[in-house]
């Protein structure tokens, strides 16, 4: 992996969100407003009066350090490295006069190592390169007169991006431990040399946090820019382990399951059905019930079932252990149902139902067996054929008009 080659292994959401924004003349308003004004002045000059400049003479080893990496990103704008004094550890980036800013807390730089570090700077410059500075994230995101479409795309994007910025750390110091290392002292604020961030363990915490946030039904994360540094971890473990394979496919692969994930930051009314982590086990369970059918999974089918099986899920021996006992899947659907503590609104149980029809239509059509089977499933979620039917006869119809 090189940094140069950074637009074949960018985040695609990320991509996407950003040119979504730049076409909304609500969100172009804005830039061109922002950029008229005296901010990116302000900063340098604020960083000038309490930081200090990055220079060889002064801070040789940051300093050749931010010169390798701007060498490997051709195309990013020019830079200054300052250090501010705060105990907190931090950096940040931001459009200057003439030149981008990179800064560092000096708490940063007394307590990573060079690799920490590397992961660090990558990250930062990372933003500059992918042009995420080119929209003035921060100040949409504070700004309540934007559509909400626009509001909830910035937030989106802010959270996509740093998975790219993440990418380029990675990149840049070329240790998934150290990259681990770095995030985990950032976001604890623990930097004894004695902590060891295993990045495994460390993407572990985020399959507790989602169970966690699936059983509360918790959905109020949406205003969050950063995505959980389990996360994060995860995201970079799952980009770790598609470049290892030396299997380009694998990226794609990693990155849909990265977005489920992210998925589960976002308002519950965005977005597609089934990309929405915290209903897994309703669309799995539910889905298989629906394949088996007709008494067999056809191959389309157990690759939708393997795309969105939760997390820990051995999808080839539940589709066996089903196919023995359909009925078991429908059990499994009730149990997921029951476990959750806070009520269902109208809303998920549609976009359940609405799912389930989408995965039953895997194989090119929903059948009427299918549809009875459904009935099934809605009747766990208190919905009687009737609000069923009528989920169905809007599905087909969208479906129809090519929706
Ligand atoms: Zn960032």
């Amino acid at each position: 992996m090189r940094l140069a080659d950074r637009d074949a292994w960018r985040f695609p959401p990320d991509r996407d969100l950003a040119a979504r924004l730049r076409a909304s003349p609500a969100v172009q308003r804005r830039i061109a407003s922002t950029v008229a004004g005296s901010g990116p002045r302000t900063s340098r000059s604020a960083m000038l009066a309490s930081a200090v400049m990055v220079d060889p003479a002064v801070l040789p080893h940051l300093a050749r350090a931010i010169a390798g990496l701007r060498d490997q990103l051709p195309g990013i704008p020019d830079l200054e490295l300052f250090v501010y004094n705060d105990a907190d550890l931090n950096g940040f980036v931001t459009p200057g006069q003439s030149r981008t800013i990179v800064a560092l807390s000096s708490a940063t730089v007394n307590h990573l190592d060079a690799e920490e570090l590397a992961y660090v700077l990558g990250h930062e410059l990372g933003h500059a390169a992918y042009g995420h500075l080119d929209i003035p994230a921060g100040v949409l995101a504070a700004d309540r007169t934007l559509p909400i479409g626009d509001a909830a795309r910035v937030r989106s994007w802010q959270r996509a991006m740093e998975i790219s910025a993440d990418r380029t750390g990675l990149v840049a110091c070329g240790s998934l431990s150290a990259a681990a290392r770095a995030l985990f002292k950032v976001a604890s604020g623990i930097v004894a040399t004695s902590v060891v961030a295993s990045p495994q363990l460390f993407a572990g915490q985020w399959q507790r946090l989602a169970d966690e946030v699936i059983a509360a039904g918790d959905r109020d994360f949406h205003h969050i820019s950063h995505p959980f540094p389990p996360l994060r971890m995860r995201a970079m473990l799952l980009f770790q382990e598609a470049i290892d394979s030396g299997d380009p496919q694998r990226i794609s692969v990693a990155d849909r399951a990265i977005a489920a994930m992210l998925g589960m930051m976002e308002p519950s009314d965005s977005g597609e059905p089934i990309a929405d982590l915290r209903l897994r086990a309703f669309f799995f369970w539910g889905g298989l019930y629906l394949a088996l059918e007709d008494g067999a999974v056809a191959l389309c089918e157990n690759q939708r079932l393997a795309e969105i099986a939760p997390d820990g899920t051995d999808v080839a021996a539940a589709v066996a252990a089903a196919h023995a006992q359909p009925e078991t899947c429908l059990e499994r659907f009730a149990e997921a149902f029951r476990g959750r503590r806070r009520r269902f609104s109208a809303l998920e149980i549609h976009r359940i139902v609405y799912g389930l029809l989408d995965i039953a239509r895997t194989d090119g059509r929903v059948s009427a067996g299918e549809i009875a089977r459904l009935e099934r499933l809605a009747e766990v979620m208190g919905v009687p054929p009737q609000g069923c039917a009528l989920v169905a006869a809007q599905f087909a119809k969208e479906r129809s008009d090519g929706a």
